[in-house]
C-alpha cells in the first residue's frame, strides 16, 4: 500500500515528528499510536492532579497568567500543549471545593468526565442518525426513560439541549406552534415574578415584546399565586388575547420554591393552555422516592425542562426538554433535512429542536446515571436537603436574619431590616468575609434587595463548613 509518490495535497505538518515530544494531529486510522495514548493519559493525569488540589486552593483562584491566545506559526508538541492547559487550569473555578456553595454548579461526576472525553473522541453528531447511530438511539431511549420517571406517560420522550435556557426556548416555540400562534404578535406567556430570566431571552428570540411575558405575584413562600393566575386567564380569555403557555417553576433560582403544580395544571387544562414546567432545578428531586410528592402534578405538564447538570454533577451542559408527546418537537422544528438520508430509527436529532450539529451530550448523562444508580441519585438529593436543613437550623439561631427557604437545597437570607444600600453593603462585606474563609456564597438581588444565597448541592461540604459559615455570618454586624 505504501506509495513512494508524494501526496497530491499538503498534509498538515506535525513538527514534533522531529522530536521526543511527538504527537499526531489525528489518530491514525489503523493501529494504536502510543504517542496519542501517552498524551491522553498525561492530560488525564493533569486533570486528576488539579482535582486533587481542590481543597488546598480554595473555590476561587488567585489571579492567574494565561498562555498566549494565538496559534504560533509552528504547531506545538504535547509538552507545550499540556503546559498551556495547566496555565488555564490554574485560573479555573473549583466547583469541588467544600466551600463552593454559591451556585448550582456541583463537582463533576467521575463517569461523566470519562464520557465527555469519549464523546469528544467519537466526534459524532446528533444532527442525523447516520452521523450518530448508537448515540441517537441512546438519546431517544434515555429521554423516554427520564420522561417516564417524571410521570409524563408511556409515550413520552424528548431531546437533549445545551442548557436549560435553550430547553425553555424550545418549549415555548413548540407550545406556540401547537396552538397555531406563530403569526400572532399579541400572544402572551404567563409566569411568576420569580421565574427564570431565560424566559425573557426566549421571548426576545421569538420576536415578542417584553410585555408579552406577564409576571404574576408570588405568595410568602415564593410560589405563584394560583388565584391571580385564574383571574388573569379569565381576563385574557374575555379580552381575546391568546396564551402561548403558562410557565410554572419547580425550583426557583433564589429560594428553590415550587409553584403549586397540581392547581396550575388544573387551570391550564380548563383553559386549554399549554403548561410548561421549568424544573431545571427541581426535576431531579422526583427521582428520589421520598421527595416525589413535592413534584406532584409534574406529570400533567405539556413540556418539562430538567437540568441534570445542576444537582447530579453531570458535566455541563446537560439539560433535557421532555414532553408527553415528543412528536410535537418534530412538528415545530422539522425541516425535512433535505441533505440527509431519511430517518430509519425514529427521527433525526436535528429535527427535534433548535440545534443542528450538536455533541452527544446524552453520553455523559447516561453513564453518570448508570454510575450513580437510583440509590446514588437519592443519596445526592437527600444529602443536599440534609445540608440545607442543617444550615437553616444554624442560621435560624441568629434572630437578626430573615431566611428565604423552600423545599429544595437552596437557602437565601439577609438581615431583617436595613435600607437597600445597607443591605448591599452588608451582603458585600459578609460575602468577602466568607470568601476569606474559603466559603463562597452568591449575592442575588431579590425583591429589589441583596441577599446572600447558599446552594447546598456540593457533596464535599461537611457540617463543620456549615458551622463555620454560620459563625462568620454571626460575627458580621447587621444594619
Ligand atoms: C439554571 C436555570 C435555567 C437555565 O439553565 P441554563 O442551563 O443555565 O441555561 C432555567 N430555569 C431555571 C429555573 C434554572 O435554575
Amino acid at each position: 500500500m505504501a506509495s513512494a509518490l508524494p501526496a497530491p495535497w499538503p498534509t498538515p505538518h506535525s513538527p514534533q515528528d522531529r522530536g521526543l515530544d511527538a504527537l499526531p494531529l489525528f489518530a491514525p486510522p489503523s493501529g494504536l499510536d502510543p504517542r496519542l495514548e501517552a498524551f491522553l493519559q498525561q492530560a488525564s493525569s493533569l486533570l486528576c492532579t488539579w482535582l486533587g488540589q481542590t481543597e488546598m486552593r480554595g473555590p476561587l483562584p488567585a489571579l492567574s497568567v494565561l498562555p498566549s491566545v494565538e496559534p504560533e506559526r509552528q504547531g506545538l508538541g504535547g509538552d507545550r500543549l499540556l503546559a498551556d492547559l495547566q496555565l488555564v487550569m490554574e485560573g479555573a473555578f473549583h466547583p469541588g471545593h467544600p466551600g463552593a456553595l454559591a451556585h448550582l454548579d456541583p463537582p463533576a461526576l467521575t463517569a461523566s468526565i470519562a464520557a465527555d472525553l469519549i464523546c469528544a473522541g467519537l466526534n459524532n453528531n446528533l444532527l442525523a442518525e447516520e452521523l450518530a447511530p448508537s448515540l441517537s438511539h441512546l438519546e431517544r431511549g434515555l429521554c423516554a426513560w427520564f420522561a417516564g420517571a417524571l410521570g409524563l406517560g408511556a409515550a413520552a420522550g424528548g431531546v437533549a439541549a445545551s442548557g436549560g435556557s435553550l430547553s425553555n426556548l424550545m418549549a415555548l416555540v413548540t407550545a406556540r406552534h401547537s396552538r397555531g400562534l406563530g403569526q400572532c404578535g399579541e400572544a402572551v406567556v404567563l409566569c411568576s415574578t420569580d421565574a427564570h430570566v431565560s424566559l425573557v431571552k426566549a421571548l426576545a428570540v421569538m420576536g415578542l415584546p417584553a410585555q408579552a411575558l406577564r409576571r404574576l405575584p408570588v405568595d410568602g413562600h415564593g410560589q405563584l399565586c394560583t388565584e391571580r393566575l385564574a383571574d388573569e386567564l379569565e381576563r385574557l380569555q374575555r379580552d381575546g388575547i391568546p396564551v402561548i403557555a403558562v410557565v410554572a417553576t419547580a425550583g426557583t433560582t433564589v429560594r428553590g420554591a415550587i409553584d403549586p403544580l397540581e392547581a396550575i395544571a388544573g387551570l391550564c387544562r380548563r383553559h386549554g393552555v399549554w403548561l410548561h414546567i421549568d424544573a431545571a432545578i427541581g426535576g431531579v428531586f422526583a427521582l428520589a422516592p421520598e421527595q416525589r410528592p413535592l413534584l406532584a402534578g409534574l406529570g400533567r405538564a405539556d413540556s418539562v425542562t430538567v437540568n441534570p447538570q445542576k444537582l447530579l454533577g453531570i458535566t455541563k451542559t446537560s439539560s433535557l426538554l421532555l414532553l408527553p408527546d415528543p412528536a410535537q418537537l418534530q412538528r415545530a422544528f422539522g425541516t425535512g433535512l433535505p441533505y440527509m438520508e431519511p430517518s430509519w430509527g425514529g427521527g433525526h436529532g436535528g429535527e427535534m429542536g433548535l440545534q443542528g450539529s450538536r455533541p452527544a451530550e446524552i453520553l455523559k448523562l447516561w453513564l453518570g446515571l448508570r454510575q450513580l444508580g437510583l440509590d446514588g441519585i437519592t443519596a445526592l438529593v437527600e444529602g443536599a436537603l440534609a445540608r440545607r436543613r442543617r444550615l437553616q437550623q444554624l442560621l435560624a439561631g441568629d434572630g437578626r436574619l430573615q431566611l428565604l427557604e423552600g423545599p429544595l437545597h437552596l437557602l437565601s437570607f439577609r438581615p431583617r431590616s436595613g435600607s437597600h444600600e445597607a443591605l448591599a453593603h452588608w451582603s458585600e462585606k459578609t460575602r468577602a468575609a466568607l470568601l476569606a474563609e474559603q466559603l463562597m456564597l452568591s449575592r442575588p438581588l431579590y425583591g429589589g434587595v441583596h441577599h446572600l444565597k447558599a446552594v447546598l448541592g456540593n457533596p464535599h461540604t461537611q457540617p463543620s463548613h456549615l458551622e463555620r459559615l454560620a459563625a462568620v455570618v454571626a460575627a458580621q454586624p447587621c444594619p
